[in-house]
C-alpha cells in the first residue's frame, strides 16, 4: 500500500550509516567522534569514558589533552546503522520498500551522501562477498515481476551514467557525452544506453564496469575519492495481460546515486581543475540540499535548475516519489569536520 498527495512532505526518509574504522584507524586506536546511542539517536563528538582513559592510555591521553571540550551534540534521524550493520540490513530497512513503489508507477530515489572514505560506494555498489542495496534492491524488483507475471507483462532496463564537472557521461558506453532534456514532467537523456542483465552475475559485471570508469583523480585528501555523481537507472514498463489498451502501460525509475565525496574544497587543493571540480560539486551537492529541504519543508517552489544533478532527478524527488538519503560518516577524529558537516547536511534534509 503506497500513500501519496498531500503527504508527499514525509516522502524523503534520511537515515545514517557509520562505517567502521579501517586497520590503521584502529591500530592508531583512534577515539570514535560518532556515539550511536540507538536506532534513532547519536552523539557527535562524545565525551571520552572513563575505561578509555583507562585501557587507551597515554598516548590517547596526551591527544586529548590538547583538545578543546567535546561537543556532545545530539543528532536525530529516522534510523542510524552502526559500525556493526551490513548492507542485507540497510536494503532490508530502507530501499525494500521501494520495490512496491516502483510497481505501483512511482519514481525513486536513493542517495549515498558523505565524505570520500565514508562509506558511500560500499552501502550503494558493495563488494563481492557483500553485494550493495543496488543489486539487493534489483534482485527484489525481478523477483517481484517474476510474482506477478500471469497478470503483468514487465520489462526492466537498466542504465549508468555520471554527473562530472556539469556534463553526463555514459558509464557503460564510455566516451558519449550526453544531454539532459525536459519534456513535461519527464526527464529524458537521449542516447543513453540502455541494457538488460539477464541474470545477477552480468548485472553485477555491469555494475563493477561502470563504476571503473568514473571519473576518478588523485586529489590530495584521498587517490580513491571520487569526482562524480554515479547515477544508476532502473527503468520498469509495466502492461497488464487482459487489456491492450495503451493507457494501461506503466512506467517507472528507480534512480541509485553515489554522490562525489562532499568534503570541502580546503581538503582537495584550490588551484586548477581539482578546483573547479571541487566548486560544481559543491553546486551540485548545495543544489541536491537545497531541492530536498525545500520538499521537506513543504514549499511549492523547489529549486531543481540549479544543477545538472538536480535537473536530471527532477521527476524523481519531491511530488509523489520517493527518496532515501543514505548519510555516509566515517567515526574516526581524522574526519572531524568531514563527519560533523554530512551530519548538519542530513539533518537539514529531514522533514520538520
Ligand atoms: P566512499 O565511496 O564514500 O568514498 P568507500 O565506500 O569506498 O567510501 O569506503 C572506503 C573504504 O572503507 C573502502 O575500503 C570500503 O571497503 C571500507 N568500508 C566502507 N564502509 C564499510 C563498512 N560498513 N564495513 C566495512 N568496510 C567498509
Ligand atoms: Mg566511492
Amino acid at each position: 500500500e503506497v500513500q501519496f498527495g498531500a503527504a508527499s512532505k514525509a516522502n524523503v526518509k534520511v537515515v545514517v550509516r557509520v562505517r567502521p574504522l579501517n586497520e590503521r584507524e584502529a591500530e592508531n586506536r583512534e577515539r570514535h567522534v560518532v556515539k550511536v546511542v540507538d536506532e534513532r539517536m547519536l552523539i557527535f563528538d562524545p565525551k571520552p569514558e572513563e575505561e578509555d582513559f583507562f585501557f587507551k592510555g597515554i598516548r590517547q591521553r596526551t591527544r586529548d589533552l590538547n583538545k578543546r571540550q567535546p561537543k556532545e551534540q545530539k543528532f536525530m534521524f529516522e534510523r542510524i546503522f552502526d559500525v556493526d550493520s551490513t548492507n542485507e540490513q540497510i536494503y532490508e530497512e530502507t530501499t525494500k520498500d521501494l520495490v512496491d513503489t516502483i510497481l505501483a508507477g512511482y519514481n525513486c530515489s536513493v542517495f549515498a551522501y558523505g565524505a570520500t572514505g565514508a562509506g558511500k560506494t560500499f552501502t550503494m555498489l558493495g563488494k563481492l562477498e557483500s553485494p550493495g542495496i543496488t543489486f539487493l534492491t534489483l534482485m527484489e524488483l525481478y523477483r517481484r515481476i517474476d510474482e506477478i507475471k500471469e497478470e503483468k507483462t514487465c520489462e526492466v532496463g537498466v542504465s549508468y551514467l555520471e554527473v562530472y564537472n556539469e556534463t553526463v557521461r555514459d558509464l557503460l558506453q564510455p566516451g558519449k557525452l550526453l544531454n539532459v532534456q525536459e519534456n513535461g514532467l519527464q526527464v529524458l537523456v537521449p542516447g543513453l544506453s540502455l541494457h538488460k542483465p539477464d541474470n545477477a552475475d552480468k548485472l553485477l559485471e555491469m555494475l563493477a564496469y561502470g563504476n571503473q570508469n568514473r571519473t576518478q583523480h588523485p586529489t590530495d585528501a584521498n587517490a580513491e575519492s571520487s569526482r562524480s555523481h554515479a547515477v544508476f537507472q532502473i527503468f520498469v514498463r509495466q502492461q497488464p495481460r487482459i487489456s491492450d489498451l495503451k493507457s494501461n502501460v506503466c512506467i517507472a525509475k528507480l534512480s541509485m546515486i553515489d554522490l562525489a565525496g562532499s568534503e570541502r574544497g580546503a581538503a582537495t587543493g584550490f588551484k586548477g581543475a581539482r578546483f573547479r571540480e571541487g566548486a560544481s560539486i559543491n553546486k551540485s551537492l548545495l543544489a541536491l540540499g537545497n531541492c530536498i529541504n525545500a520538499l521537506a519543508d513543504g514549499l511549492h517552489h523547489v529549486p531543481y535548475r540549479n544543477s545538472k544533478l538536480t535537473r536530471l532527478l527532477k521527476d524523481s524527488i519531491g511530488g509523489n516519489c520517493r527518496s532515501i538519503m543514505i548519510a555516509a560518516v566515517s567515526p574516526a577524529v581524522a574526519s572531524y569536520e568531514d563527519t560533523f558537516n554530512t551530519l548538519r547536511y542530513a539533518n537539514r534534509a529531514k522533514t520538520i
